[in-house]
């Protein structure tokens, strides 16, 4: 008996640690993280057609854990939480303003996790808001469009791109992308080529076990709207092949019955379940 008054708490202890590196899911998990917003005085530039001009508006910056029981990816890395230590946001020139509510840090921490204890990191593209902590990842293996690296290589770089966002990528462990990449080699988790709002756009397919598919739209489409009426913004890269990663995606949508998550969309990102809730 007195062998296990003892024995019991401290089992009690061990169960109460929480799950780091070596704790694996059983199945496929998809968490939505909330990683900032970005509050903007016009929406014009996200439509080349006109529709936004004037209109004052807001955009979703989430960034994504896929746990599949071979890893952890990282889907894209938010605005950054370095702007949590501003509450009332950062404001730009450019009539905009970053704000971070939560760092990704502290929702990592409540599902057991640390960014050291994450194997992947991909990136829809390179543009600033998707990439602010990205270099908490150095440690994971950066699975990278090529032409998205050779924008970011270039000088000077595409304005949008925030180079030091990325600067862990010189030292890491990088797999450069052609064309899509099957991540963990049964399909359930693909990075798609979807060229054009950058030269080396993506987007990420997932199959989930209950959900079924479900594609992740980086910056494909801004809104719902920019989504039902083919629109795209004024500065993406190239407008044929922003047109012909649409049709891709459309087409896959369609022939899956998969659920399209807009990014940058409040909507899309508010029906999802929220963390430490995940999608299965
Ligand atoms: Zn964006």
């Amino acid at each position: 008996m007195f062998a296990l008054r003892l024995a019991l708490p401290i089992l009690f202890a061990l169960l109460a640690v929480p799950a780091h590196a070596d704790s694996k899911v059983g199945s496929l998990r998809l968490y939505a993280f909330d990683c900032g917003r970005i509050v903007l005085d016009d929406l014009g530039a996200f439509a080349d057609t006109g529709e936004y001009d004037g209109q004052a508006g807001e955009l979703s910056a989430p960034c994504f854990l896929v746990r599949h029981p071979k890893g952890d990816l990282l889907w894209d890395a938010g605005l950054g939480d370095r702007f949590a230590a501003t509450p009332g946001g950062t404001s730009f020139p450019n009539g905009s303003r970053a704000v971070v509510a939560r760092t990704l840090q502290s929702q990592l921490e409540a599902i057991g996790l640390r960014a050291s204890d994450v194997e992947y990191i991909a990136f829809s593209h390179f543009h600033w808001d998707h990439t602010g902590n990205a270099n908490d990842f150095a440690g994971a293996t950066w699975l990278l469009s090529r032409r998205e690296v050779q924008s970011l290589d270039s000088q000077p770089a595409p304005g949008r791109m925030a180079v030091d966002n990325l600067s862990a990528y010189k030292q890491a462990k990088v797999e450069l992308i052609d064309l899509d990449r099957d991540v963990f080699g049964d399909g359930s988790v693909r990075i798609l080529r979807a060229n054009g709002h950058t030269a080396g756009h993506q987007v990420l397919m997932l199959r989930l076990p209950k959900a079924g598919t479900v594609i992740l739209s980086g910056d494909l489409f801004h809104t719902r709207e920019n989504f039902e009426q083919g629109r795209m913004p004024a500065f993406n890269y190239s407008r044929g092949e922003t047109l012909a990663a649409m049709d891709r995606v459309r087409r896959l949508l369609s022939n899956t019955r998969g659920r399209l998550v807009i990014q940058h969309d409040r909507r899309d990102i508010d029906a999802l379940p929220k963390a430490p809730g995940y999608l299965e």
